[in-house]
């Protein structure tokens, strides 16, 4: 039987970590090649191509990078793999997988993968990881829609994925939604509806900042007010609550939101912004008057890589209609 083709790319974090010397910390060593080798079934399921693209803790991915793996995905599909895995350090997944999503514009699956415990450890999860990633890239019933990360047997949406624990095994959810789907006794089960999906172009431009900074108890409005003259394109507030900053911010936000977009999300960790609830100064109301606009459901690092790839195509005045969507 002619089996599918799979590409799969490593690009470094805990699941490719391990120790060069007892009583040293982890380091990125392991190849996607070295990574496959300890998954052996998936050579009776699919013609796998392997790459290890880099080895980085994925706290030092950018943009740029991950513009170079995606055309590498983009070229697996167009030779014909039915699916794509990414394996990655899990610290910045959630923003990884939101960026690719955006991005990804093919039926076939993107799927995200890593580890909790690093290679070495006992019980490490990278491997389980790899074959269920690899089961849920493979599978039929994952296509059209867009980036999934799969951990512990879990498959989250690529935008609505988050980390939500610094260290526990299961350390991915996504708040208030819960996963697209599981894997059961090594099949694939999704739990909804493949989502609506809207990809953009690629970004012409790589060179804006977006700044994101929280609204804290009392805080001083410094970085806030420097923002224009430091040069940032656009600005996320990880704002209280339902999306709220104090009253000497919304001064602040009123003359930033003249020249850039300004978005507001919620810090809370789970729950969309609201819209038309509180009238305070800094409240909701109060910034949508003042040119800001609302979340909805992104949180703010995914708000973040939003509003850079809009602004990189020039498309910032398309940013209501993709936030009314989540
Ligand atoms: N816990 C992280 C990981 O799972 C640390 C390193 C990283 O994000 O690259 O990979």
């Amino acid at each position: 039987m002619d089996l599918p083709k799979l590409a799969i790319a490593a690009l470094g974090g805990t699941v490719s970590m391990q120790a060069r010397h007892a009583g040293e910390g982890v380091i990125p060593t392991v190849s996607g090649e070295s990574l496959l080798a300890l998954v052996p079934e998936l050579t009776n399921m699919a013609r796998v191509t392997v790459e290890t693209l880099g080895l980085m803790p994925s706290a030092s991915l950018n943009f740029e990078f991950l513009l170079s793996v995606l055309s590498w995905a983009n070229y697996q599909v167009e030779q014909g793999a039915v699916g794509v895995v990414i394996t990655q350090g899990t610290d910045t997944l959630e923003e990884t997988a939101a960026f690719f999503d955006y991005l990804w514009n093919h039926d076939a699956p993107l799927v995200l993968t890593g580890a909790m415990r690093s290679a070495g450890q006992v019980g490490a999860d990278g491997p389980a990881n790899l074959l269920d990633a690899s089961r849920v890239a493979l599978a039929k019933n994952s296509r059209r829609r867009g980036v999934q990360v799969v951990m512990g047997a879990e498959i989250h949406h690529g935008t609505t994925v988050r980390k939500t624990d610094s260290l526990a095994l299961q350390a991915f959810s996504s708040p208030m939604v819960g996963p697209s789907g599981m894997l059961l006794e090594g099949t694939v089960h999704y739990l909804r509806e493949p989502p609506r999906r809207n990809p953009l172009p690629l970004p012409q431009q790589t060179s804006q900042e977006i700044a994101l900074l929280e609204s804290t108890l009392s805080a001083d409005s410094l970085l806030l007010e420097n923002i224009l003259e430091l040069g940032y394109d656009g600005l996320v507030i990880a704002g209280f609550g339902a999306g709220h900053v104090s009253d000497q911010w919304a001064d602040a936000v009123e003359k930033i939101a003249k020249k850039i977009p300004v978005i507001i999300a919620t810090r809370t960790g789970s729950g969309p912004t609201a819209q038309s609830s509180y009238g305070f100064i800094g409240s909701e109301m109060d910034l949508i008057r003042r040119g800001a606009l609302m979340a909805g459901f992104l949180c703010p690092r995914k708000a973040r890589i939003l509003l850079w790839l809009l602004v990189g195509g020039g498309r910032q005045d398309d940013l209501g209609v993709f936030l009314a969507q989540d």
